[in-house]
């Protein structure tokens, strides 16, 4: 059975892989102008909680059952990515609350892009595609972007074409459609591009000082791990900005391999406003008061959220298929990775995981059903 598979990222190549492992006929089509997706830009971290517990506590608001699919079926998963010949660079995740891999990103797509077979560039699928189809178009980061005037830090472009045509065809959303998971980074003029998405991160904001332009608090005072919640309250602000103001202690805190000292100097390095002085007012900043910054020398650097992935999008059950309103399944139609809604929910979770288990499942059903 030919089983057409839209998107070439994370997602979309684990379908296609699997699709021809288990006797199908798989097309993957990709919109962009190379296979990878997003993944390809990404750490390459594929991870869990270690506990499910964690997950539904991290992620509140996302299905408890995909939550779990995700959680009890990605080990074997990791397995299965290893098996094809995917180069593993770390068996840790560098954070203690979470387990998982770190792939080689390049070599993460060309495992998979053998076992799937080729990939048709430039291909977006068609509005009006008729037969079994899977949907892996990576969600709507590009469109949330341009709407809400974000940096776009993942690939170009997913704008939301699985979700237009999974609710042209009768689909339910899930999850927040307004939601998304991303990163501050230096705002312009730093120059950032796809090599600077990793390293431009600033992901320092539980030490700093967090104020919008007109100097007002932004965000919650100690903001999740994945500090998600604070680049969400960054992008409701005017230009979607902010100022990351640090004292001396702040500088010399560690997060996972850096240290705030060396973010802040590489967003100096990208051409970020940057300001440094041995005292508060000289930052030139109007600022409230605060005990985050006792020490000298303080720096400041002028952050612009970045959209990364979207959280809501299509329902799907655990078995990858799109349903309606009223739960029942679409026939022949599929949706993995950050095009299925409603698994982060909340909070964060590893993209990459998600699109993995559900580009698995999505095979597997859409092989089952071929009968
Ligand atoms: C800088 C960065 C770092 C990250 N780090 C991590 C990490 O360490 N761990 C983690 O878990 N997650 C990470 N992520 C997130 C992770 O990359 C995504 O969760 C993951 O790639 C989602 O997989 P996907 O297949 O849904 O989307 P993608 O991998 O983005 O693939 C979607 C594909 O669909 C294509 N497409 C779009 N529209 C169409 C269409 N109409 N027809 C055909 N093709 C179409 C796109 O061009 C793209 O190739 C990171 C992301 C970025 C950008």
């Amino acid at each position: 059975m030919r089983l057409v598979i839209a998107g070439a990222g994370m997602a979309g190549l684990v379908a296609g892989a699997r699709a021809r492992q288990l006797g199908l006929e798989p097309v993957v089509l990709e919109k962009g102008s190379r296979p990878g997706g997003s993944m390809l830009l990404s750490s390459g971290v594929v991870w869990r909680h270690r506990e499910l517990d964690e997950f539904r506590v991290e992620c509140p608001a996302g299905d408890p059952a995909l939550q779990r699919l995700v959680h009890e079926r990605l080990d074997e998963a990791l397995d299965w990515l290893e098996s094809l010949g995917a180069p593993v660079l770390e068996r840790d995740t560098g954070n203690p609350r979470t387990v998982g891999r770190r792939f080689d990103t390049l070599g993460l797509t060309e495992a998979l892009g053998e076992t799937a077979g080729e990939v048709h560039l430039r291909r977006p699928v068609p509005g009006d595609h008729e037969g079994p189809l899977v949907l892996a178009t990576g969600g709507f980061p590009a469109s949330v972007a341009e709407r809400l005037r974000l940096i776009l830090r993942a690939n170009p472009w997913s704008a939301g074409d699985g979700l237009w045509l999974a609710r042209r065809r009768g689909a339910a959303t899930a999850g927040d459609l307004d939601e998304f998971y991303g990163r501050n980074l230096p705002a312009a003029p730093a120059h950032v591009d796809e090599e600077g998405f990793v390293g431009l991160a600033q992901v320092y904001g539980r030490f700093a000082l967090v104020v919008n332009l007109a100097g007002e608090r932004v965000g919650p005072d100690e903001p999740s791990w994945s500090e998600v919640d604070l680049v969400q309250a960054t992008a409701r602000q005017p230009w979607g900005r902010a100022w990351y103001v640090v004292d001396g202690r702040a500088l010399l805190e560690r997060v996972r391999e850096r240290t705030v000292a060396e973010m802040v100097a590489a967003a100096e390095e990208a051409g970020g406003e940057v300001r440094r002085s041995d005292t508060i007012e000289g930052l030139g900043l109007d600022l409230p008061a605060s005990d985050k910054l006792a020490e000298p020398p303080f720096a400041a650097v002028l952050v612009q959220a970045a959209v990364t992935q979207t959280l809501g999008g299509i329902r799907v059950d655990e078995r990858a298929r799109v349903l309606r309103e009223d739960g029942a399944a679409i026939e022949g139609l599929y949706a993995a990775g950050a095009d299925v809604g409603g698994i982060a929910s909340g909070g964060w979770s590893s993209g990459l995981a998600a699109a993995l288990v559900l580009g698995l499942v999505a095979a597997e059903t859409a092989a089952a059903e071929a009968g």
